[in-house]
């Protein structure tokens, strides 16, 4: 039997009435788009973090574009994020008609690294979009002081981070606005797509709530700017405020997981994540290194591990993003880490002694590298 990289399977047994009975409840509630269910979600996903105002959506990636939006970024503008991030963080951008400007990331904990922040600013830059990757935060405190600097907004990417902290902050009110995925591998996954947008700012809630609704204002008003259908579903949104009063408890199932790896894997010569003083780290992946990363890739198959890598391609290497005029060399770190880097399997319910199989073959497998 494969130990798959990610599964919900198991937690899905341990929560199925609960999960039917969300379903169930949408569906006898006589209304089943924009209801109580969004609404009800996006109440307790704002009241979670102590932010104003959740806008419910379709997905994260529509999450990320809509939040630059409603932040007025759009054609002509530049948005600074990083190349060593899941692909929507950018093509979020470049759907909104702004340029992505990278900078690299750090070697030790994969994140943006902001002392290169400032060198990329120019007179077009309207928004920085750092990652919180992984499941930990960026540094915020540097971006916020050259974001007040150069009038500029921030929003932040937590497709990798719910419920992340750093210091008191929790991971989504630490800028203008915030963008989540509830893709099911996310921290706090769906049952099929969904996203959502934090704001503390009365205005940009308001305009998300246009954007994601035709570019209406209410139901069958007229269109001042059209928009797109960026709805979050009911069934979904019912099923997501279930799952979120259990959110903690994921965390410290992935926490104990990491630790297990942490015990077990310590010695072998791979590298582990690093946690920033100062974060709490929620492990949406557990992304490790190695120098030969691709021959214990392919001795671990015989296994029956499935391995991840997050990500092989650095998205400014990616044809997809060739008019960006990067060259496959611009971001050293980036690219260094894209040939050493994969994930264990991760998730809340690995049962231990899966866990123990892999840790066990991994072990046997560096030994005879
Ligand atoms: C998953 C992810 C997204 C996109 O979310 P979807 O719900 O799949 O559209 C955006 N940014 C990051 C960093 C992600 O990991």
């Amino acid at each position: 039997m494969t130990t798959r990289v990610w599964d919900y399977l198991a937690e899905y047994e341990n929560e199925r009435a609960e999960i039917l009975e969300a379903v169930d409840t949408v569906f006898r509630s006589g209304q089943l788009v924009l209801g109580s269910s969004v609404r009800g979600f996006e109440e307790e996903f704002a009241a979670y973090h102590g932010a104003a105002h959740c806008v419910g959506v379709d997905n994260g990636t529509n999450a990320v574009k809509l939040g630059l939006q409603a932040l007025d970024v759009g054609p002509g503008d530049e948005v600074i994020t990083v190349s060593n991030t899941a692909a929507p963080t950018v093509i979020a951008v470049h759907s909104t008609g702004a340029t992505p400007v990278f900078v690299d990331v750090r070697e030790d904990d994969f994140l943006m690294d902001t002392a290169q922040v400032a060198a990329a600013i120019t007179s077009r830059t309207k928004c920085l979009l750092p990652v919180h990757l992984y499941g930990q935060c960026v540094d915020m405190a540097p971006l916020r002081e050259l974001a007040a600097e150069h009038g500029l907004s921030i929003l932040e990417d937590c497709a990798q981070a719910h419920g992340a902290r750093h210091g008191d902050a929790i991971a989504g009110t630490m800028g203008d606005a915030a963008a989540f995925s509830f893709y099911p591998t996310k921290v706090l996954g769906a049952y099929g797509d969904g996203g959502a947008v934090l704001t503390s700012t009365d205005e940009v809630e308001a305009k998300l709530r246009q954007l994601r609704y035709y570019g209406m204002e209410k139901q069958y008003y007229t269109v001042s700017t059209p928009a797109h259908n960026s709805r979050l579903d009911e069934v979904h949104a019912e099923i997501l405020r279930r799952k979120l009063t259990r959110l903690d408890a994921y965390t410290a199932g992935r926490r104990a997981v990491a630790e297990r790896y942490a015990e077990g894997l310590g010695d072998t010569g791979l590298t582990l994540p690093a946690t920033v003083p100062g974060n709490e780290h929620v492990y949406y992946v557990y992304v490790v290194r190695h120098p030969r990363r691709d021959d214990i890739i392919e001795a671990l198959k015989a296994y029956g591990i499935q391995l991840n890598i997050s990500y092989p391609w650095p998205v400014h290497t990616m044809s997809g993003f060739a008019h960006l005029g990067y060259g496959p060399d611009d971001f050293p770190v980036t690219g260094k880490l894209a040939g050493e880097i994969f994930s264990l399997p991760m998730y809340p319910a690995l049962q231990a002694d899966r866990q123990e199989k892999v840790i066990s073959a991994v072990c046997e497998v560096l030994a005879a590298l």
